[in-house]
């Protein structure tokens, strides 16, 4: 999945290779610190997710589990389910995307300006529901009209991140890391860029940044979250966890914004700030991605009453 070595690329080859810089106001030099951050909402798509699905539809093509005229189905209320419609655009397939009803608007929007087709599930049901209805969907067309990517436990997510993120990092930082910190939403960043730093040099730490409650709002990440894939074993890559409240994190993005000039979400937020909380525990090069473009977030009230400060 190399990039093309003329000047003209296409929306799917112009995937990854995204910025790493520093960020000196929220780890100024003067600390003893320094934090690389990789600028993840600049993918075609908005988003680190634009990485592994690329690498799971790619595989899927490669190997016929995805056919033409088949339909790529799942069930997604963020981010992947807009790579995955940015995607079929491209390539001319259909896409349906399961998701809650109350979730947000724009997302809504994108996904159908790229020409999925989004089916509605009860807010009540929550995630759990848009899977469910996915899954009894896919199980009436398996295999023959429905490709599922099931990003949760398709190795192809984590090393997405393997080949494409972490090889970044290292070169954008001439591999000055001594510690890389993300959040979970299903683990294919940590897991990949973690698995890729660790062969690179064993003495990188990888450390979860994880909510602090349940209801913690951080869209993308997962509270209750399960890691399983295979080749990538979260007991061998994981070295530490911090723990971010969600007040915390709405500040960090602020900051992001207002200080940085980087307009990115709210796992962004919190990843920085969990690398502020670990830079009073440790010294050193600390990277991370910022996972997604703010764009996505601005009928948030978080984002339209900052907008008015
Ligand atoms: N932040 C955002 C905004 C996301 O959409 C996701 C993906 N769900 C993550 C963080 C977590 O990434 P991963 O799935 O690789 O753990």
């Amino acid at each position: 999945m190399e990039k093309n070595n003329n000047f003209i690329s296409t929306t799917l080859s112009s995937i990854g290779k995204t910025p790493t810089v520093p960020l000196t106001r929220i780890m100024p030099p003067a600390s003893g610190s320094r934090l690389y951050a990789k600028i993840e909402g600049l993918n075609p798509g908005g988003s680190v997710k634009d990485r592994p699905a690329l690498y799971m539809i790619k595989r899927a093509l490669e190997n016929g589990t995805l056919l033409p005229g088949m339909t790529i189905i799942d069930s997604s209320s963020g981010n992947t389910g807009i790579s995955y419609a940015m995607i079929g655009a491209y390539l001319g397939m259909r896409v349906k995307i399961y998701a809650p009803s109350n979730m947000s608007e724009e997302r809504k929007i994108i996904m159908r300006l790229y020409g999925a087709e989004l089916i509605l599930t009860p807010a009540e049901e929550s995630h759990d529901g848009a899977i469910k209805r996915a899954n009894d969907e896919y199980q009436k067309g398996a295999g023959k009209v429905y490709f599922m990517p099931d990003q949760y436990n398709n190795s192809d997510n984590p090393l997405s991140h393997y080949e494409t993120t972490a090889v970044e990092l290292i070169e954008q930082t001439g591999g000055n890391i001594d510690f890389f910190a993300t959040g979970i939403g299903t683990g294919g960043t940590i897991l990949g860029v973690g698995k890729r730093l660790k062969e690179f040099n064993g003495k990188i730490k990888i450390i979860a940044v994880v909510p602090d409650n349940e209801m913690h709002g951080i869209e993308g990440w997962k509270y209750n979250y399960s890691l399983n894939f295979k080749g990538f074993d979260k007991d061998k890559i994981i070295d530490d966890f911090v723990k971010v409240d969600t007040e915390g994190s709405y500040e960090a993005v602020k900051r992001l914004i207002r200080e940085e000039g980087l307009l990115c979400g709210f796992s962004s937020g919190a990843n920085a700030y969990a690398v502020q909380k670990l830079s009073e525990r440790y010294r050193g090069n600390f990277s991370t991605v910022l996972p997604d473009t703010g764009s996505r977030y601005l009928s948030t009230r978080v984002f339209s009453e900052f907008a008015l400060l």
